[in-house]
């Protein structure tokens, strides 16, 4: 098991019950950094895309396109929550496989039939870790609050959830493979519940109202199920941050407009809905 020694500079928030902690150093960069990996078809030569697999059509070029980037003094105006529906090793360990997991490079291996290269999971080749910030299923807890890890600098442009979040949004992921009925994930991994922990459902309300709106200025909560990825974060996860816009109305001195999610999806027809029309 990996030790964390906190080293009381790192830290740079503290809350009521949770602090944020500065691992940016300690993660794991792709050697092309701020590029990611570059794979050739072993068949073809052509590039592969290594989000998606597919073989690309122009040669010649990284197969993850684009870089991360930093903005100097960029404003996190969105924040989305996520769960990293992965594993449970202990926290620190956690964040760093899940570091080594976004820059490993990727590798396909053939279908049945032969007719395709199928990803194997092992690794996506990006250029750093995907999130701004992980908070972990068991967070090791420092002077009495819960340590949420910060693993890219506020300014940096990382990849977490597209849909044109990622240029003024911050990623928070909830470690764990939490159930999502609606989008059809109901088996839990084995030995949990599916749930997220009373620690992370702590954080989840605390990183928001504490931190999220008062320091850094955001005004727009949401959750990846909202950009194309339904399962996640996970009911649990979503039914809380959609609460929290609700309280967090006044905190913003706003209005909650209802929202007009596509066909009652997830059966929140007429709960509050993105904070984008709060000023
Ligand atoms: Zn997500």
């Amino acid at each position: 098991m990996n030790t964390l020694i906190i080293n009381p500079t790192k830290i740079v928030f503290v809350g009521t019950n949770f602090c944020i902690y500065d691992i940016c150093n300690m993660m794991p960069k792709h050697k092309n950094f701020p590029y990611g990996t570059e794979v050739l078809d072993p068949t073809s030569c052509k590039v592969i895309n290594a989000v998606t697999g597919e073989v690309d059509k122009t040669t010649g070029h990284r197969a993850v396109r684009d870089k991360y980037y930093d903005i100097p003094d960029r404003k996190i105006t969105t924040v989305i929550y996520h769960q990293t529906a992965g594993g449970y090793n202990p926290a620190f360990d956690q964040v760093l496989a899940t570091g080594q997991f976004f820059v490993r490079d990727p590798k396909w291996k053939w279908n049945a039939a032969k007719q395709k290269w199928i990803w194997t999971a092992e690794g996506r080749g990006w250029p750093g870790f995907a999130y701004t910030w992980f908070a972990p299923f068991n967070p090791i807890i420092h002077e009495d609050k819960y340590v949420v890890f910060q693993c890219n600098p506020l300014n940096r442009v990382s990849w977490h959830t597209g849909d044109g979040c990622n240029l003024s949004g911050g990623g928070l992921a909830f470690q764990g493979y939490f159930l999502e009925p609606a989008a059809g994930v109901t088996r839990p991994m084995k030995g949990t519940d599916g749930e997220p922990s009373d620690a992370q459902l702590m954080i989840a309300d605390g990183f928001w109202l504490e931190y999220a709106v008062p320091v850094l200025g955001a005004t727009v909560l949401t959750g990846h199920f909202e950009h194309k990825k339904p399962a996640c974060p996970g009911q649990t996860l979503r039914e809380r941050l959609i609460g929290l816009r609700l309280v967090c109305g006044p905190v913003l001195g706003g209005e909650v407009q209802p929202v007009h999610l596509p066909d009652g999806a997830y059966g929140l027809t007429g709960s509050p809905g993105p904070l984008t029309a709060l000023k």
